[in-house]
């Protein structure tokens, strides 16, 4: 009986996390299950995020402000983080992704003299347009 409903926390935090792209944190996402697992503890979901980063299913996208965030997309992305609110924005991968590395790689992405890459990371980090819209509001106040 626990273990079934140990599972069934898991699938939620796992169908959450693909159905956002807000790049959720572990706290975000205890907040949004809170009410309807209410014996729901934040050590669970962390354990939860844990476990389906290391199986796969889910990836962490970077640590903003010190708290890690999750994506339910785990196919290859770029993402823009928001210095200014935290926001996480999905960027479609350029389509010149392998001419970034093309310098880099030996061959079937192999990196000379360091190994072979499984993925890559790419964060871009900046103001997002809504961030920069409110600075130029009070700017203009002043
Ligand atoms: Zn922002
Ligand atoms: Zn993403």
């Amino acid at each position: 009986m626990k273990t079934h409903n140990y599972s069934r926390k898991r699938q939620a935090i796992c169908e959450l996390l693909m159905s956002t792209r807000e790049h959720p944190s572990a706290e975000w996402l205890y907040n949004e299950l809170k009410p309807e697992y209410p014996d729901l503890s934040l050590g669970t979901v962390y354990r939860n995020l844990k476990f389906l980063e290391s199986s796969g299913v889910i990836r962490s996208v970077a640590v903003v402000d010190g708290i890690e965030r999750y994506d339910g997309i785990t196919e290859d992305h770029a993402h823009f983080v928001c210095n200014c609110c935290g926001r996480i924005l999905d960027i479609p991968i350029p389509h010149d992704f392998d001419s970034i590395h093309s310098g880099l790689f030996e061959s079937d992405k192999r990196l000379a003299g360091v190994g072979k890459i499984e993925f890559t990371k790419i964060i871009y980090y900046g103001n997002c347009d809504e961030c920069i819209g409110k600075q130029s509001i009070s700017e203009s106040r002043e």
